[in-house]
Protein backbone atom coordinates (compact mmCIF):
# COMPACT_ATOMS: atom_id res chain seq x y z
CA UNK A 1 0.00 0.00 0.00
CA UNK A 2 1.20 3.54 -0.59
CA UNK A 3 1.58 5.52 2.15
CA UNK A 4 0.03 8.85 1.26
CA UNK A 5 -2.19 10.96 3.05
CA UNK A 6 -4.20 11.74 1.26
CA UNK A 7 -5.25 12.34 -2.97
CA UNK A 8 -5.95 15.53 -4.62
CA UNK A 9 -9.07 15.64 -5.97
CA UNK A 10 -9.39 16.60 -9.75
CA UNK A 11 -12.52 18.42 -9.19
CA UNK A 12 -11.91 20.94 -6.57
CA UNK A 13 -7.69 20.17 -6.55
CA UNK A 14 -8.26 19.78 -2.76
CA UNK A 15 -6.67 16.65 -1.01
CA UNK A 16 -8.74 14.50 0.75
CA UNK A 17 -9.06 11.11 2.46
CA UNK A 18 -11.89 9.82 0.95
CA UNK A 19 -13.72 9.54 -2.50
CA UNK A 20 -13.63 7.89 -5.86
CA UNK A 21 -10.54 6.55 -7.48
CA UNK A 22 -11.11 6.37 -11.59
CA UNK A 23 -7.77 4.46 -12.78
CA UNK A 24 -5.14 6.62 -11.23
CA UNK A 25 -7.58 9.92 -11.23
CA UNK A 26 -9.13 11.17 -7.91
CA UNK A 27 -12.76 12.72 -6.77
CA UNK A 28 -13.48 13.70 -3.59
CA UNK A 29 -16.56 12.63 -1.94
CA UNK A 30 -17.86 15.87 -1.82
CA UNK A 31 -17.39 16.50 -5.09
CA UNK A 32 -19.14 13.25 -6.19
CA UNK A 33 -22.45 14.08 -4.29
CA UNK A 34 -22.04 17.39 -5.79
CA UNK A 35 -21.67 15.78 -9.53
CA UNK A 36 -24.52 13.10 -9.30
CA UNK A 37 -26.85 15.73 -8.07
CA UNK A 38 -25.82 18.23 -10.74
CA UNK A 39 -28.69 18.38 -13.57
CA UNK A 40 -27.60 18.41 -17.24
CA UNK A 41 -29.46 22.10 -17.04
CA UNK A 42 -27.40 23.01 -14.27
CA UNK A 43 -24.66 25.69 -15.29
CA UNK A 44 -21.88 23.39 -13.03
CA UNK A 45 -22.41 20.57 -15.30
CA UNK A 46 -20.58 21.40 -18.19
CA UNK A 47 -17.59 22.42 -15.74
CA UNK A 48 -17.46 18.96 -14.18
CA UNK A 49 -17.70 16.87 -17.70
CA UNK A 50 -14.57 19.27 -18.29
CA UNK A 51 -12.75 18.47 -15.77
CA UNK A 52 -13.28 14.46 -16.10
CA UNK A 53 -12.74 14.73 -19.67
CA UNK A 54 -9.09 15.74 -18.79
CA UNK A 55 -9.05 12.19 -17.35
CA UNK A 56 -9.40 10.78 -20.69
CA UNK A 57 -7.26 13.02 -22.65
CA UNK A 58 -4.56 11.96 -20.57
CA UNK A 59 -5.41 8.45 -20.77
CA UNK A 60 -6.14 8.48 -24.87
CA UNK A 61 -3.15 10.80 -25.69
ZN1 LIG B 1 -13.21 17.58 -4.78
Amino acid sequence: MEERLGNYCIICGQEKLEGLRIIDEFICESCEVEMVRTEVQDEKYPFFIHQLKRIWVQKNA
